[in-house]
């Protein structure tokens, strides 16, 4: 359960933590957010978490509402003081509060800080990696920056509901191309019918997913090979094996797609021998 909301310098019960009415993030998705894994009272990727939301910003021409030191601390403090020991920890960023225009606000507006802390039992995404997810696969209908990790989640939120419609845990994303762009939350990875593991490269059609860049570590650990390209969905469908990756699931297999099995329909060898490395090579900070 959430306990306390770190809002612009407070820390507040979860009740009385409040943005403005007329908060840029929640008039004109404003504003850009990170995810962070939590596990045993330390978060992880933490530095490679907060160099994508400085990027973020930049793009966006948002300057930093802190130093990264300061950002940290904030991190740190609201995963303490909820005491979450295995969970994950929100921040987001925001341009400010300001009447409603579509002009930034003036100068020295001061932005949104929003961070909360949530516990998540530490077994439930390892269960659900011994059986799979199945994904289905829906056109991808977001803005041309994916790249920026903004709050305009709508095009996900819709994504992820048709999935669950489907009886499925995740949405994969089709281009007009017919190739897979990523996940409606998570980077989207197979291991072909001739071995090959496969992940889009990055642009600006697809997020850099901090997971996605921990478990290339890895792959470059084990001395893997690796292609970084697009595959369509009819690759995907005849691949060996497939999985995603994100913060809060770091390798999740994927065992069918579409209603297909991939491969013989339960968790890969290479899937499963990532998520096990994944731990080895992330970086945590307590
Ligand atoms: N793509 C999208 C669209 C996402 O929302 C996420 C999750 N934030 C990811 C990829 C995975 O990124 P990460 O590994 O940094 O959580």
């Amino acid at each position: 359960m959430t306990r306390v909301v770190y809002v612009n310098g407070r820390y507040r019960p979860y009740a009385q933590a409040f943005v403005h009415a007329e908060d840029r993030g929640f008039q004109f998705g404003d504003a850009v957010y990170e995810v962070c894994e939590v596990m045993g009272g330390g978060i992880v990727d933490m530095e490679r978490h907060l160099a994508r939301l400085q990027r973020s910003l930049a793009e966006l021409q948002m300057p930093m509402p802190m130093s990264l030191k300061a950002l940290e601390v904030v991190l740190h403090q609201t995963v303490r003081r909820n005491r979450v020991r295995d969970g994950l920890v929100y921040l987001q960023v925001s341009r400010g509060a300001g009447p409603r225009d579509f002009a930034f606000p003036a100068d020295g507006t001061p932005p949104t800080v929003v961070c909360l802390a949530r516990s998540q039992p530490p077994g439930r995404a390892a269960a659900q990696a011994e059986i799979g997810i199945s994904v289905v696969t829906l056109p991808d209908i977001r803005w041309k920056r994916c790249d920026i990790k903004t709050v305009m989640l709508l095009p996900a939120v819709l994504a992820k509901r048709e999935a669950a419609r489907q009886g499925a845990k995740e949405a994969w994303l089709v281009d007009e191309g017919g190739y897979i762009t990523e996940g409606a939350s998570s980077n989207a990875w197979i291991v072909t019918s001739g071995g090959e593991l496969v992940t889009r490269a990055l642009s600006h059609a697809l997020l850099p997913g901090v997971t996605r860049a921990t478990v290339m570590d890895a792959i470059a650990r084990e001395g893997l090979g690796i292609a970084e390209r697009s595959f369509t969905v009819d690759e995907a469908r005849v691949a060996r094996e497939a999985f995603v990756t994100s913060a809060t699931n770091t390798v999740m297999p994927v065992v069918r797609i579409d209603g297909v099995p991939v491969g013989d329909g339960k968790p890969g060898a290479v899937s499963l021998k990532l998520r096990k490395i994944f731990r080895e090579v992330a970086r945590w900070t307590a």
